[in-house]
């Protein structure tokens, strides 16, 4: 299997137009290695956000190259591209973006409907994820009914449903308090052990800490990597 997971060559990311363009993403290169942990740090305004989603396919760059695992991204029609970030990507984000009237179970469960797996399977592999979340007594509770850090670990069991080769987290604990930030960073490393390929955006260095490797972003580019 490839080693990089994820490759942007020179990427730029340019939004609005004339005196009101601004350069989100400027000549970027990022590799991502097989069972990488890399925490993206910056202060606002530096491009992590735009990084994260050009990454999980949720944008597209201006300029440059995306190779996600072996598919040459701009190639890639609007609707293939949504295949590749459901079979490929998991995201998750600071605010959870879970459906509210549905339960834990039906949130994790809506990635497999569009990957047509059987509704008996999703349900077991939904209840199966939930407990690696460890979550399966609160399986039937809407987000309203869950803390923020148990709602952050529905939105995670949801992003590795259906076995991606990327996770993405952007400022996945920027909404909880330090005790849960301490349960979710902990599931993250369950998850990184247990082979999972992980980026993570943070301003906390304790989180940036737990990570394998650090890309600190300045101006819409990497200045330092290690
Ligand atoms: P970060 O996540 O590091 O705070 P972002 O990637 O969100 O940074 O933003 C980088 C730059 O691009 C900022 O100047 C921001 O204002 C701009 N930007 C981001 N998204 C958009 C957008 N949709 N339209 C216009 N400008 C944007
Ligand atoms: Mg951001």
């Amino acid at each position: 299997m490839e080693n990089v997971v994820a490759k942007l060559s020179n990427v730029s990311k340019l939004y609005g137009e004339g005196d009101l363009e601004v350069k989100a993403l400027d000549n970027l290169n990022l590799e991502v290695l097989r069972g990488d942990y890399l925490a993206v740090m910056g202060a606002s305004g530096s491009g992590k956000s735009t990084a994260m989603n050009i990454l999980g396919c949720l944008d597209r760059p201006t300029h440059g190259h995306y190779q996600l695992n072996g598919n040459a991204v701009e190639e890639l029609t609007d609707d293939e591209l949504a295949d590749l970030r459901n079979q490929e990507l998991g995201f998750v984000f600071q605010q959870f973006h879970l459906l509210q009237d549905s339960t834990a179970l039906e949130n994790v469960m809506l990635p497999m409907l569009y990957a047509c797996i059987p509704p008996y399977k999703r349900k077991e592999l939904a209840e199966a994820a939930l407990e690696r979340v460890g979550l399966k007594e609160r399986m039937n509770n809407r987000p309203n009914q869950l803390s923020g850090g148990q709602q952050q670990r529905v939105a995670i069991a949801r992003a590795i449903i259906n076995k991606p080769s990327l996770l993405l987290a952007d400022e996945p604990t920027g909404a909880l308090d330090s005790n849960t930030t301490e349960d979710v960073l902990n599931l993250f490393d369950d998850l990184h052990n247990q082979g999972i390929t992980l980026v993570l955006v943070t301003h906390e260095d304790e989180v940036a800490l737990r990570a394998k490797r650090r890309a600190l972003f300045k101006d819409g580019t990497i200045i330092q990597i290690s």
